[in-house]
């Protein structure tokens, strides 16, 4: 099967059994588009990576092809990659349809070795990082804005999507990657670069709500959930001078919470706090992939609060409209952030001296890792080291 085929075969494949908002998620496959970039037959480069050829298929190590540097490229030498619970959900098959063999990742740090002719933004040897995104339409309402991640023609993704070459995109867990300079991000002396890898999704992801909806001193916020995206948002929101409080089932995590910057830490399988908590929160943000009852969390905000999802339940929420009305109350989503917030959040976090709570694996440990992060055992994001490879 030539890439062509592969990149229009999936292309048709997703419109037909489309369900759910995950499908959205990389429409960037137009097969005009695929075609006409694949006649240019680019040159390649072989790079080491790690993937998995099925959605049981335990992670092995492999050889994959990056282009070769356009004018605006930067070819980065991957120093870390995180373990984000959406690598697992996509490699597992749970969110939708996958291109396989898989490379997942989307929080890399490393620095940069090589550069294309017209590249101004980055150097030999600068400390950078990718994210979520490798390119979007840039011409869309959105794109002008800066909200690549809104990209109305669908922002490509950094796996499982196909690439404007037309050849389907993969991730970090490898030992390098081509991305075009605008979607590069600069990562400031300050924050070492395992910790840092992080920031590229789950610290943007708690960023951007927090920024967008006002969290800073006189704002009282709850964290539902302290895990890879809710540990962050403790943290965040902490130096952002709010008053944080997590809501977590059970108390177990309590003390790390208090050392991450919680002012309060509250268990939410006892039914008592509700009550104790009702009309206590301006904002509320979930972090979580359970589906919530809605009007228990509903309750604990104030006028005019708003409980925004960044964890995506697969299920649909069950939104009580007279839990909205009784205090004019919003529900909201974001998704991670746009370019020139996440530079944001990394200049943030540098200021702050904030970085991800990690505990390093080499790659052999991936898909233990994978088990642990679905029974919320690490604390708080599982990061490869790529000098394992
Ligand atoms: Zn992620
Ligand atoms: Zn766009």
């Amino acid at each position: 099967m030539t890439p062509v085929d592969h990149a229009e075969g999936w292309n048709k494949q997703r419109k037909k059994t489309a369900t759910g908002w995950y499908d959205n998620l990389c429409r960037a496959a137009d097969p005009d588009q695929v075609s006409n970039h694949m006649r240019r037959q680019q040159p390649m480069r072989s790079v080491t990576a790690y993937a998995t050829s099925d959605r049981k298929a335990p992670f092995h190590k492999t050889t994959i092809q990056r282009r070769d540097l356009g004018p605006g490229d930067v070819l980065i030498k991957i120093a870390f990659a995180g373990i984000c619970h959406t690598d697992i959900h996509t490699a597992r098959g749970e969110w939708g349809d996958v291109i396989f063999p898989l490379v997942p990742g989307h929080e890399m740090a490393g620095v940069v070795e090589e550069i294309g002719a017209g590249v101004t933004k980055y150097a030999v040897g600068d400390r950078v990082g990718v994210g979520c995104m490798v390119d979007s339409c840039r011409e869309c309402d959105n794109c002008l804005a800066g909200e690549q991640q809104y990209c109305l023609n669908g922002p490509v993704y950094t796996y499982n999507c196909i690439g404007k070459d037309g050849r389907p995109t993969e991730g970090g867990y490898s030992t390098h990657i081509v991305v075009d300079q605008d979607f590069v991000l600069a990562i400031p002396a300050g924050i070492d670069l395992d910790v840092a890898a992080p920031l590229l999704c789950a610290g943007v992801t708690l960023y951007s709500p927090l920024k967008h909806w006002g969290a800073g001193p006189g704002t009282s916020l709850a964290i539902v959930g302290l895990g890879g995206l809710g540990h962050m948002g403790v943290k965040i929101a902490h130096a952002l001078g709010a008053e944080v409080s997590v809501l977590s089932q059970s108390l177990s995590k309590q003390a790390d919470g208090r050392r991450l910057g919680a002012d309060n830490y509250y268990a939410t399988a006892d039914p008592a706090t509700f009550k104790q908590l009702k009309h206590r929160f301006d904002l509320i943000v979930s972090t979580v992939s359970a589906t919530l009852p809605m009007h228990s969390y509903l309750s604990m905000l104030r006028l005019d609060g708003t409980l925004v999802n960044v964890g995506a339940p697969l299920d649909p929420l069950s939104v009580p409209a007279s839990s909205l009305m009784d205090k004019r109350l919003r529900l909201a989503g974001s998704s991670i952030g746009g370019i020139r917030e996440t530079q944001e959040m990394l200049n943030f976090c540098a200021e702050h001296g904030l970085g991800a709570e990690i505990e390093v694996i080499s790659a052999d440990q991936i898909d233990v890792a994978y088990d642990r992060v679905v029974d919320s055992d690490v604390r708080y994001r599982f990061v490869i080291n790529t000098a394992t490879f």
